[in-house]
């Protein structure tokens, strides 16, 4: 019963999973497609990917913002001071291989 629906045409109990109802051949695309949509409204999975692209992302994308922003902050500064470093660490090593 958990993985049954009905088909939104002839009304006949479908597996949830079941892209064309068997008994009239209506495609449920439109079922399934609205499923997904609601999914996506807060999908902790797509936060964790949000995160990973750019951190702060998917706090901004539940609802915390200002941690967001924090956090996208840090991170801004963090690469800053690497490219800093590795910048200055390069400059360094030409000046040695050029003495
Ligand atoms: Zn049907």
């Amino acid at each position: 019963m958990t993985n049954q629906t009905f088909c939104r045409t002839c009304g006949a109990e479908i597996l949830e999973t079941s892209e064309i109802c068997p008994k009239c051949g209506v495609r449920q695309c439109g079922v399934r497609q609205f499923g997904v949509i609601q999914n996506q409204i807060k999908n902790p999975g797509f936060a964790a990917v949000a995160s990973c692209l750019w951190v702060g992302l998917g706090q901004i994308y539940n609802g915390e913002i200002g941690k967001g922003l924090l956090f996208m902050v840090i991170q801004m500064v963090n690469a800053l001071l690497v490219w800093h470093e590795s910048t200055s660490d390069f400059a360094l090593r030409t000046l040695i291989l050029n003495l």
